[in-house]
């Protein structure tokens, strides 16, 4: 599936951007090479940087351009400038999502503006992300929100689903995402024990189950995530014989000799291993 990085500019900080530049930067390929992408098959993502910091028309075209070619497309953004954007502008960007039969894909960290902060090194950005949310929720979007966890988040995820139960009802789904140690987090730094992790993942995907939110694990081995094994992307994947590149980025270790979940996982990924060598 194409990846479309429309440019390098952000307007947070996030520690676990996985995205290389630290440094903004302004260039733009543009819409015919945008355009370009779409040869590879699949769900478009678009994504930056911050994608709703590209120019706003340009962004349009294309997203209608996917739409006219039966293209859905997954805008991937921190949500704080959905909340400033015209009316007018928001209206036909909801609208062309839509038509292109995608949603929004919400990078939403924190539950909580202390926790955002220290997350997104960003002030004000965890109330506009609040905002934009509802915001696309009341125009009909579908919204996945994205929730990279991390060592400066994993004791919390069980709250973190209350809190989008309560807050942020309508969303359509959450997917839980292991912090990648590549990027801004190459260091390891911020990437805990998927041991350490476990408990309060299947805690958190427990209560998704009660409050009947829709949700999914991506980048942890399902031998970490108890009852909800199956709630893995690649589980999925795997299980339907499609392939991606994300795949290359497992592989394999001398834990994994024997394992029974073989059929619906690569493996832990290999910078998880590089950071704590062993499963
Ligand atoms: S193959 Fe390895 S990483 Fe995957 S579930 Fe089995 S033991 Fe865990």
């Amino acid at each position: 599936m194409p990846l479309i990085h429309l440019l390098s500019a952000c307007d947070q900080r996030c520690v676990f951007c996985s995205y290389p530049a630290e440094t903004v930067g302004t260039e733009r390929a543009g819409l015919a090479a945008w355009a370009a992408a779409l040869k590879e098959p699949g769900l478009v993502q678009v994504s930056g940087g911050e994608p709703l910091l590209a120019d706003r028309e340009e962004l349009l075209k294309f997203l209608l351009y996917c739409a006219g070619r039966r293209r859905r497309v997954e805008v991937q953004t921190n949500g704080v400038p959905l909340a400033r954007l015209p009316e007018a502008y928001f209206s036909r960007l909801v609208r062309a999502v839509k038509l292109s039969g995608g949603y929004f894909n919400v990078n939403f960290p924190s539950g909580t503006a202390a926790g955002d902060l220290k997350i997104t090194r960003t002030r004000g950005a965890f109330a506009a992300r609040v905002r934009g949310v509802r915001r696309l929720i009341k125009a009909g979007a579908a919204v996945r929100l994205t929730h990279v966890v991390s060592s400066l988040n994993y004791r919390r995820l069980p709250s973190f689903v209350e809190f989008a139960a309560a807050e942020l009802k309508g969303v359509s789904w959450i997917q839980f995402s292991f912090i990648k140690a590549y990027g801004r987090s190459g260091s390891g730094l911020y990437v805990p024990r998927y041991a350490a992790v476990s408990p309060y993942l299947v805690k958190a995907l427990g209560l998704c189950r009660e409050r009947g939110l829709a949700c999914e694990t991506d980048h942890i081995p399902p031998c970490f995530l108890g009852e909800f094994a199956l709630s893995s992307v690649d589980a999925k994947k795997l299980s339907s014989k499609e392939r991606g590149p994300q795949l290359a980025e497992k592989a394999y270790v001398a834990a994994c000799r024997g394992c029974r979940m073989k059929k619906i996982c690569p493996g832990p990924r290999k910078d998880y291993i590089k950071v704590h060598k062993t499963l």
